[in-house]
């Protein structure tokens, strides 16, 4: 679509993923005015996601959406490896009950869901231009009336704009709510989508037609940097990929190529991915910082929602449900400053309060703790995996040595390491970060 200018909506909004479509959505619904600007081809195109997409949040979107979206697989089975060099501490949880109708949570490919999505919207009444990008935004008397596009005669006026251009927002940096993302606050992640038969996935995987696995793998994947691998079930490809935090590659110099193939050639992880057959390769930064990071949400004119606002909970791998349940608020909150014609700061500063009243703040205030832990912490990356890994070689190596002399020798070993009073307070910080 060619844009002719000047266009006037009631709400543009930039960024046709999982936040922005669902803000397009929802105010189309209310019957309001709305255009989406995507610089992507489609929409999907420029978007990396594991991805795990919920099915709770998302139906506060489309009530019903997973019966007719393109889905992969519903998840049945979550795992958390620990990897040393040469071996592995595993956990998990499978449930039957996820593999029921509705269902807990999907593999998507953002290539496909975000086209269905994006034609959910259109088809509600929202405008959506795509290969356009955003430059600035623009002021009137000091508040947001518009966004100025790459294109000629390309500026869009607007009552109120919805900035959800994702992580590193350049839109809320143009509008002055926040400056460059520390490399402390932000992971750098690599990803492959790599092809295998369904029958394949099924049998290494352990899983009955239709049904999906995660694999969270910390430890070694990263090379001792804080972050952490993963492997998905698709239909037929898996979704592998690893990060860590920008400032930790900064500081050890490693480049994310490099960590993808340390982390593809580790032996455990090298047998799931054996026979596939990599088509696609793409890198994509989470915002990390939590509650301390997060940039003012919203200014005159202009209210920031999903990885824009740096909305994301990366230990527990949510992201999806942020961006869509807070592009419902933003939404709730510009359908309410119409209704009263007031687009001020002031009257969209709701929107963080009801921001700060969901779910979502108190799991960031959470997150932000347990993120700044784990950065003073480079123990449990560098000494822990391989103390837990020894002590269970130790414990589980049947060589006729009395059991108790084992345990005597394991509490040596951990205790020449880190001190009985340090390891206390490493085991109450942890817990403390995570609670
Ligand atoms: C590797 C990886 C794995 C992840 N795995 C999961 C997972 O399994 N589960 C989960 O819940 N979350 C996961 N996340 C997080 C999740 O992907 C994000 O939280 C979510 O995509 C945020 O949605 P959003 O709409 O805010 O941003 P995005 O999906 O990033 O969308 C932003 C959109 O804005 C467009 N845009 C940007 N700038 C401009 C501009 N100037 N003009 C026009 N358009 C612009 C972009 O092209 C893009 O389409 C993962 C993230 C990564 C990187």
């Amino acid at each position: 679509m060619i844009l002719s200018a000047p266009d006037r909506y009631d709400v543009v909004v930039v960024g046709a993923g999982l936040a922005g479509t669902a803000a397009s959505y929802l105010l189309a619904k209310a019957g309001m005015n709305v255009l989406c600007v995507e610089r992507g081809e489609e929409p999907g195109t420029k978007n990396v996601m594991g991805g795990i997409l919920y099915r709770q949040p998302t139906e506060k979107i489309i009530p019903g959406w997973w019966k007719d979206a393109p889905t992969e697989r519903p998840i049945v089975d979550e795992r958390l490896w620990l990897l040393t060099q040469d071996s592995m501490v595993q956990a998990g949880f499978r449930s039957a009950r996820y593999g029921e109708e509705p269902y807990n949570a999907f593999s998507v490919l953002r290539v496909k869901f975000d086209k269905w999505f994006a034609d959910q919207a259109i088809a509600a009444g929202a405008t959506l231009v795509t290969n356009t990008v955003v430059e600035d935004v623009i002021r009137e008397n000091g508040r947001v009336v518009g966004v100025k596009t790459g294109r000629d005669q390309g500026d869009i006026y607007a009552n109120i704009v919805i900035a959800a251009d994702g992580v590193n927002s350049l839109l809320s940096k143009r509008a002055g709510l926040h400056g460059e993302l520390a490399p402390n606050q932000v992971a750098l992640v690599t990803k492959e989508v790599i092809n295998m038969s369904r029958e394949k996935i099924e049998d290494r995987f352990l899983l009955n037609p239709n049904e999906g696995a995660t694999i969270e793998i910390f430890g070694d994947s990263t090379m001792a940097m804080l972050g952490y691998g993963f492997i998905y079930t698709n239909r037929d490809s898996l979704s592998v990929g690893v990060g860590a935090l920008l400032s930790d590659f900064i500081r050890k110099k490693i480049n994310p190529n490099v960590l993808m193939e340390h982390f593809k050639n580790h032996p455990m992880v090298k047998k799931l991915l054996e026979g596939g057959e990599a088509k696609e390769y793409m890198a994509h930064m989470i915002p990390e910082g939590g509650a301390a990071a997060m940039p003012p949400v919203y200014s005159d004119g202009i209210l920031v929602v999903g990885d824009a606002a740096g909305l994301s909970n990366p230990i527990y791998r949510e992201g999806s449900n942020l961006a869509l349940i807070s592009a419902k608020l933003a939404v709730q909150v510009c359908v309410e400053a119409h209704q009263r014609g007031d687009f001020s700061a002031h009257a969209l500063s709701r929107y963080k309060t009801l921001l700060d009243e969901s779910f979502i703040m108190d799991d960031l205030r959470a997150y932000s703790k347990t993120s700044q832990f784990f950065q003073k912490k480079p123990e449990f990356l560098e000494k822990y995996p391989g103390l837990l890994v020894d002590a269970l070689h130790e414990l589980l190596t049947v060589d006729s040595v009395p059991k108790r002399a084992k345990q005597r020798k394991i509490l040596r070993q951990v205790l020449a390491n880190r001190r009985p009073w340090d390891l206390a307070k490493d085991a109450i910080g942890a817990l403390r970060s995570l609670t």
